[in-house]
């Protein structure tokens, strides 16, 4: 299996910049002050913590008063409770703070996703790195919270580090490398460790998977008769013994793998003790090394390995965060192909209104290689009813996706009145369109609010006359409370589901609510039973009445109430007139049509070949 192995955009530094940037915008900068108290508190905790034993040794060792041992011991056991107070009070409050940043990158996360280019939305990369850039935000334990532990983690191993380091200046510094080296080593060793079964994940599974097959699907009664009938006992029973066999021979090996990697550990331990034992003895002998000044170095020399490994596992967590945090950055900076409120305002409609021209429009779609359109040279008149047709896959969606301005062509223009549409407002474009596309979503709303696409600004009249036209008035009324009903089960227990023709029509009244110049109907009646799809037939002079259609059908008789046809073929524009002049014609469309004709002539017994 191939793996590519891609570097990251944006480095540590980077991510952890990004995220102290955001703490700071959004007026949570206490996340990072507490991150340094904590570090400066757990670091004073640690210290009192060595110094306790040899603090009370060394006033035994001066023979000090039983108030002034008492003193000592009250007051390293006063400041240590003092400290751990301080430090489980503060890390409370740090909870909320990491939170609130957290939620804000989803929140910038979500927003992005929702105001992108709808052409982004296609893009693999941009997919992925969203997916995983939410992903990032859902728990606490993820990057954008947790690497504020791991930030901690690491300032505070460094901060101990370099404390011990002062403490142990006086000593050797073969000692120091000694300890530091025994230190680097067992931690390379554990990753290492922590890492064989992560490497031999597959093989691992799949002894799981075939012990499991072998000890619980083969037992499943509908087996029964045929280990009985085909004599398959004996076979199984040898399988079962290879399994097992393999089986315990991996478990040997990790077991080894983890023997060999504690032995080793023990021995660096055992090594680095040693070392330091010997020199300390070195020391009371040679130097007259006091008990307590004994015990203290000792406790910096364990202690010191510690901050090391913990360094070094901060910053492998902080790698690993680090490229899920690029990610999160990379979504967020994802280029815009599309101007929004910096592009031009639309130019004047005219008399007539707009006309849409796409010129020499070729399109391929991201991440594919052959083009759906080539070449596609098309004028939209003010007024005009289009038909839009071929077999599935012909690039019918994708015309009215370039139409629309959901997608920028690969090469020519899209014009609206002459003016290329990559440069004007791209929502002031979409202003001007209104659709029914094939995949719609019923908002959890009212009908009339979902009619009006709003909550609050909703004109009664207009949604009425809408609903009239998709042919919705009766169901409405039908309903408890008309235009006031719910919809959407998933969130109101009492409210409406409407079947699938009924949310086509929905939709239709939708799009006829909005009063654009442009009409959009992709298969808007895919949905409707023959009858239903009729009164949509007969109505759409009525529903497209000034305004300029598309409507796109893979049914061919849908196209007779158009002023023009186009027919769809290989990514060009194969055939163009009215229905009748193409049935003359006796290409491609005449071809389809009579399939279909026949198709529905002979109740369905005939496949339709589209
Ligand atoms: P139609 O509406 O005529 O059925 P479409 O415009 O939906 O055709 O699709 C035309 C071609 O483009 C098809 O071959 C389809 O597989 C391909 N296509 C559609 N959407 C995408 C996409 N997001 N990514 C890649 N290819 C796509």
């Amino acid at each position: 299996m191939e793996k590519e192995k891609k570097k990251s955009k944006y480095n540590e530094w980077q991510t952890v910049g990004f995220m102290l940037r955001t703490a700071w915008e959004i007026r949570e900068k206490k996340v990072i002050f507490i991150m340094l108290s904590l570090v400066a508190l757990n670091v004073g905790q640690n210290l009192v913590g060595i110094f306790i034993t040899p603090g009370i040794l060394a006033a035994l060792e001066r023979r000090a008063s039983l108030g002034e041992l008492c003193l000592t011991i009250l007051g390293f056991v006063g400041v240590t409770m003092l400290l751990q107070g301080l430090s489980t009070y503060t890390s409370r409050n740090w909870q909320f703070g990491r939170f609130t940043v957290r939620t804000a990158i989803l929140g910038k996360i979500v927003h992005k996703c929702g105001t992108t280019a709808y052409q982004n939305l296609l893009v693999k990369d941009f997919d992925k790195k969203a997916k995983a850039a939410k992903r990032a935000t859902e728990y606490n334990q993820e990057p954008t919270e947790g690497i504020w532990d791991t930030l901690q983690g690491l300032l505070q191993n460094m901060a101990g580090f370099t404390v011990y380091c002062v403490l142990l200046s006086g000593a050797q510094p073969l000692l120091i490398a000694v300890i530091f080296v025994t230190a680097v080593t067992g931690w390379w060793i554990n990753r290492w460790l922590n890492g064989w079964l992560q490497r031999h994940r597959d093989e691992a599974i799949a002894h799981e998977i075939r012990t499991g097959y072998l000890s619980n699907d083969i037992r499943k009664n509908e087996l029964a008769k045929d280990i009985r009938i085909f004599g398959l006992r004996p076979w199984l029973a040898e399988l079962w013994r290879e399994a097992i066999g393999a089986c315990v021979a991996f478990k040997r090996r990790e077991e080894g793998a983890y023997l060999w990697g504690k032995v080793v550990n023990l021995l660096l331990v055992l090594l680095q003790n040693g070392v330091a034992y010997a020199y300390l003895i070195g020391m009371v002998l040679r130097d007259g090394l006091s008990a307590s000044e004994f015990l203290l170095y000792f406790s910096v020399v364990g202690g010191f390995s510690g901050w090391v490994r913990g360094i070094l596992n901060n910053a492998n967590t902080l790698h690993k965060q680090s490229i899920i945090l690029s990610e999160v950055m990379e979504v967020l900076e994802y280029p815009e192909p599309f101007r929004f409120e910096d592009g031009d305002p639309l130019p004047p409609a005219g008399e007539k209104g707009y006309e849409i021209r796409m010129e020499k429009v070729s399109f391929t779609y991201p991440d594919a290689d052959v083009p759906v359109l080539k070449d596609v040279d098309l004028i939209l008149r003010p007024g005009e009813k289009l038909a839009v047709v071929g077999r599935n896959g012909a690039g019918k969606t994708t015309l009215v996706l370039l139409l629309c301005g959901f997608l920028d062509p690969t090469e020519g223009r899209v014009l609206l009145n002459g003016v290329d549409i990559r440069t004007l407002d791209r929502r002031a474009y979409y202003g001007c369109i209104s659709a029914v596309f094939q995949n719609f979503q019923i908002l959890a709303l009212s009908v009339a609010a979902n009619i009006a696409q709003s909550d609050t600004d909703i004109d009664m009249d207009r949604v009425r006359r809408a609903a009239e036209m998709a042919g919705l008035t009766e169901k409405i009324e039908s309903l408890p409370q008309g235009f006031d009903t719910l919809l959407n089960r998933e969130v109101y227990e009492e409210a409406v589901m409407f079947s699938g023709g009924e949310t086509q029509r929905l939709m239709m009244a939708r799009a006829l609510y909005k009063p654009a110049e442009l009409l959009v109907l992709d298969e808007p009646t895919a949905a409707l039973d023959p009858l239903a799809e009729a009164k949509v037939y007969a109505k759409y002079n009525e529903m497209s009445r000034g305004k300029t259609s598309v409507y796109i059908s893979h049914r061919l008789a849908s196209t007779r109430f158009c002023d023009r046809v186009i027919y769809l073929a290989d990514g060009r524009v194969a055939e163009t007139g009215t229905h009748e002049e193409l049935v003359a014609a006796g290409g491609g469309y005449a071809e389809l049509f009579e399939i279909q004709s026949r198709y529905y002539r002979e109740g369905g017994e005939t496949h339709e070949e589209n």
